[in-house]
């Protein structure tokens, strides 16, 4: 990359000398160093060199109302004014967290009434695991504490997060998952369906929920776990037979199901919640992302009453985090649903824009590169294959990331989970930039092309 600013290879020094970074090849970064990203506006980025970036991916997933919103900049100052730092423990509270709890829950599902502040969805899920074990051992079951997930499933990086997700990378640094959680097969029909059509793997996959409730015994479960969409592994969308499966499932067994919603809330699918795009009715919700906008961290557990009540009456929870509901993250947070609310950006993203998205999106499934396009929302996935028939990929070539660079080097944001490229744009992207995105990624499809054919 060129240099017109000698500060860029200043930071990047640092990095080199003085930061671990998370989820990085540190072999790569010390080569080539980081990108060094200075400022942002509206759906795009700056690097330090002058670069403008449009951003596919909202940061990670988290920028729902864009960059540089001033109404969030003026909520965090006026409230680091007014009280920058109070908690929550030991019988004490502050107006921005109980109002910031009362405005998540208007919009959350109906019969959940209560939310647990955290950090991050990390944290979230550690006090999903707290909550779904204390819940059962209040009611005398303390042995219903296994909890069900999924393989290839992102549930965070915190000990209890890492295990709770199905990552096998992270699996194999730090001897996890921890003991009494287990993981069943995802609904990625592109991937592992093999012969079978989409509607009967999904319910093969959704299957997969009730042999594992019957093996381990109903009475050793606590709960099953799952991203509505799975985001991190690669934007699955499961079959539609997938969902109304694990509905049947869930209401035969005893069992809790726990969203975790940190992607596909506020939003993202069009709806407020994964859950209510498709008619679940879970009993904990995990948040994070978007409900700040990721202008400051902060996570939290959406509870459903019979749980919250039975949770209330339990006397001491011995939980919390020193951030739980923290003031000005609650603030930020408050901002930021006034603006979905007020600029009606969700109703926006269902009516007009993603649809719009899915559209030109689809266009590129006529890619020679390309063997799915596939999307909800403002979510979408395309697979590159070696062979469009038989879902045949280009063995060891890292196909993915050759193209991750060439959108990287050319102005797009755009993952790489494997060889499927993901996208999840702030939810206020518009229809010009739409199609700056997918002429950006046709562009650089056809350079991947030529790069793997050379
Ligand atoms: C990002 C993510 C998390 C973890 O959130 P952090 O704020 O990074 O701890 C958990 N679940 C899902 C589905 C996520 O996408």
């Amino acid at each position: 990359m060129s240099n017109n600013n000698p500060q860029t290879q200043q930071w990047q020094t640092l990095s080199s000398d003085h930061h671990l970074a998370p989820f990085s090849d540190y072999k790569q970064l010390k080569e080539k160093g980081p990108r060094i990203i200075t400022k942002a506006q509206g759906v795009h980025l700056w690097d330090s060199e002058g670069h403008k970036v449009l951003d596919g991916m909202a940061g990670l997933w988290c920028v729902a109302v864009g960059y540089g919103r001033e109404e969030l900049v003026q909520a965090a100052a006026n409230q680091m004014r007014e009280l920058p730092y109070y908690n929550l423990f030991f019988q004490t509270a502050h107006p921005p967290a109980l109002e910031l709890a009362r405005a998540v829950v208007d919009v959350a599902p109906e019969g959940m009434s209560h939310v647990f502040f955290t950090g991050s969805g990390s944290e979230g899920n550690d006090t999903v695991l707290r909550l779904v074990r204390h819940y059962w051992a209040l009611q005398g079951k303390p042995q219903k504490k296994t909890i069900i997930s999924r393989v290839n499933g992102y549930h965070g990086s915190t000990v209890a997060g890492a295990s709770l997700g199905g990552m096998s990378g992270m699996h194999e640094q730090g001897d996890l998952p921890i003991p009494g959680i287990v993981h069943i097969a995802q609904p990625y029909w592109y991937g592992e369906g093999g012969d079978l059509s989409p509607d009967a793997f999904g319910v093969w996959a959704a299957n997969q929920l009730e042999e594992k409730i019957l093996e381990l015994g109903v009475d050793q479960v606590g709960a099953f776990i799952a991203e509505p969409i799975q985001g991190a592994g690669g934007v699955i969308i499961p079959p539609d037979t997938y969902w109304p499966r694990i509905k049947e499932i869930l209401a035969k067994y005893d069992i809790l199901f726990v969203a975790d919603e940190v992607i596909c809330g506020f939003g993202r699918t069009g709806e407020w919640f994964g859950s209510d795009y498709y008619g679940l009715q879970p009993d904990l919700m995990t948040i994070a992302k978007g409900l700040t906008s990721g202008y400051v961290p902060m996570g939290g557990v959406i509870v459903r009453d019979r749980v919250a009540k039975v949770i209330s009456e339990g006397g001491d929870f011995n939980h919390g985090f020193t951030y739980s509901g923290h003031p000005v993250a609650a603030a930020v947070g408050l901002a930021n649903l006034r603006l979905l609310h007020d600029e009606n950006i969700i109703g926006r993203v269902k009516a007009e824009t993603a649809p719009y998205l899915q559209k030109r999106l689809r266009e590129l499934a006529d890619h020679p590169l390309v063997g799915e396009v596939r999307g909800l929302g403002m979510l979408g996935a395309i697979e590159l294959v070696k062979d469009k028939a038989t879902r045949q990929r280009y063995e060891g070539q890292g196909v993915g990331m050759i193209c991750r660079q060439f959108c990287f080097d050319n102005g797009l944001i755009m993952r790489a989970v494997g060889d499927t490229m993901i996208i999840a744009p702030p939810l206020v992207i518009n229809r010009e930039e739409i199609d700056e995105l997918v002429t950006k990624a046709r562009m650089c499809l056809d350079l991947t092309l030529n790069a793997v054919h050379g």
